[in-house]
Formats: structure tokens, C-alpha cells, sequence
């Protein structure tokens, strides 16, 4: 098995740099990977995305990206649905480029429709993102994440399910390990967590740690190790990860990004991986 570990965006210690130095800087650091990250909208442009993906080939450093945050793909309103695809698609042309694969996004909100209804309607528009993808010749995947609002579609089972039914050639799943704990008020069994991701046969997983904050609504703050080491427990989610023996990408969300990643590569050498 193999563990890569990486910030979530250019790394503290790069801050005010742009992507290249940051991809740079994690290599630099000792680390392994780096989501870039399209949160307010995708403002990179093709030409920079063919340089970013250079630096990646040189450094080794794996790239993925994470799609703006304003997204639902089971909106109501139709021109919700068409804007949020192209968010996600061009998210995807730049991942091309980039040599960066997956790209992830959180797909949607239940809102005035049942866990089922949403559930038919994002797959839908899932299976349509994949056909232009694969019209285009984008060598790239789609990543939905396992989201921590009880208001968002995204439950572990959810996801499982949506990818067993649209296949992994061209989707892979996002594992949020801090989401999942927020939206369940902190009651997970992460060996049963990686029992069920192991049913879907993934060549890797694709993941988000960090500590967190959360009310019955599920989700609040991303917290750091600092803060506690218990919301979720690291050790014990870093022992899971070891026993299911899956090639995994562990993105960190901590607000201090790379820091957290480096305390978590400490954190698997101690239990005997060696990086
Ligand atoms: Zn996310």
C-alpha cells in the first residue's frame, strides 16, 4: 500500500506564492501531494494549468483539485443545475491539464426533496458530467465527497451506493474522515468506515482529514491538531487506514494545512509505515 500525504492549497510556508512554488514547497517539506483548490471559482487558465502540470511531473508531487463550493446538483432551479456542471467541468479541463486527478466537489443539497429524490436527480447529473468528460478525452476523475451538513446529500452510504451504480472507471470516492464524524456527532466506526469503502474495489482512495468542530447540524470549523487530536482520533483512523490496506491520497483541511500533514506522516511511522 502506499500513503500519500498533502495540503489542501498552497502550504502556509509558500503563502502569498503561486501554485508552481507551492507544488515546490511540498516536495520541499517532504510531502507527497497537493489539491489545488477552485473554492471561489476556477480563475486558472489552460496555458498556466499546462505549467502547473510540469511542475508536478517534476517534482512528483500528485495533483489533484477541489471544485467551488457553490454547487448543487440537485437544485430546483435548473440554471443552478447547468451553472453548477460547468463549474465542475471546467474544474475538470484545468485537472486535465494539470495532470491532476480527481477532481472533488461536494454534489448537493437535499432541499425540498427526499434522500431518494436527490439521490436519482444528482445521479443523473453525474452520469452527464462523465459523458462530456469522456467526449472531450479529459484524462481525469470525478470525485463526489462525503460532506459533514446533515443538510448535504453525502452520507458515506450514499456515495457507496452512487458509485457502484455509475462504476469507478471515471468517479472515484472522496473520503472526508471529519465530515463523517460531524454529521454522526462523532458516533463513527472506521473499521467499518473502510469495510464498506473496500466493497467498491478502488485502486485508491481519495481522502480529507483534519479535526472539527461541529453542532447537531453537523459540520462547524475545521480545527487543528493543536486543538484536539480526538474529533476524530487520529491514531486510531491512521490504525484503520493501515488495516485495510488501500493505496490512499490524505488531503489535509487543517488550517494549518501542511503542518497537520506532517504530524500525520509522524503519526503513520510510528505505527510502522515507512514513507
Ligand atoms: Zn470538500
Amino acid at each position: 500500500m502506499r500513503i500519500l500525504l498533502g495540503p489542501a492549497g498552497i502550504p502556509l510556508a509558500a503563502k502569498g506564492s503561486g501554485i508552481p512554488d507551492g507544488i515546490r514547497k511540498v516536495k520541499e517539506l517532504g510531502l507527497h501531494a497537493m489539491e489545488v483548490e477552485f473554492t471561489h471559482g476556477v480563475q486558472v487558465k489552460n496555458d498556466t494549468a499546462k505549467n502547473i502540470g510540469e511542475v508536478s511531473k517534476e517534482t512528483g508531487v500528485k495533483l489533484s483539485v477541489h471544485a467551488p463550493y457553490f454547487i448543487n446538483l440537485a437544485s430546483q432551479d435548473p440554471e443552478k443545475i447547468r451553472a453548477s456542471k460547468q463549474r465542475i467541468l471546467q474544474s475538470c479541463e484545468r485537472a486535465h491539464y494539470m495532470h491532476a486527478s480527481p477532481v472533488v466537489f461536494h454534489p448537493g443539497y437535499y432541499g425540498k426533496y427526499t434522500p431518494q429524490e436527490t439521490y436519482e436527480i444528482i445521479k443523473e447529473n453525474v452520469l452527464d458530467i462523465i459523458d462530456k468528460i469522456k467526449e472531450r478525452g479529459w484524462d481525469v476523475r470525478i470525485a463526489p465527497e462525503t460532506t459533514g451538513k446533515k443538510s448535504q446529500f453525502g452520507s458515506l452510504d450514499e456515495l457507496i451506493m452512487l458509485l457502484k451504480e455509475i462504476g469507478t472507471k471515471h468517479s472515484i470516492l472522496c473520503v472526508d474522515f471529519a465530515h463523517l464524524w460531524a454529521r454522526s456527532q462523532g458516533k463513527v466506526d472506521y473499521k467499518e468506515v473502510m469495510k464498506k469503502i473496500k466493497t467498491l474495489n478502488l485502486d485508491h482512495l481519495h481522502s480529507h482529514f483534519s479535526q472539527i468542530e461541529y453542532t447537531d447540524k453537523g459540520e462547524r470549523r475545521h480545527l487543528t491538531f493543536d486543538d484536539t487530536m480526538e474529533n476524530p482520533p487520529v491514531e486510531e483512523v491512521a490504525k484503520r487506514i493501515l488495516d485495510a490496506g488501500m493505496d490512499i491520497r490524505i488531503i489535509s483541511e487543517s488550517p494549518v494545512l501542511e503542518i497537520d500533514s506532517l504530524k500525520m506522516k509522524g503519526i503513520f511511522e510510528r505505527l510502522g509505515y515507512k514513507f
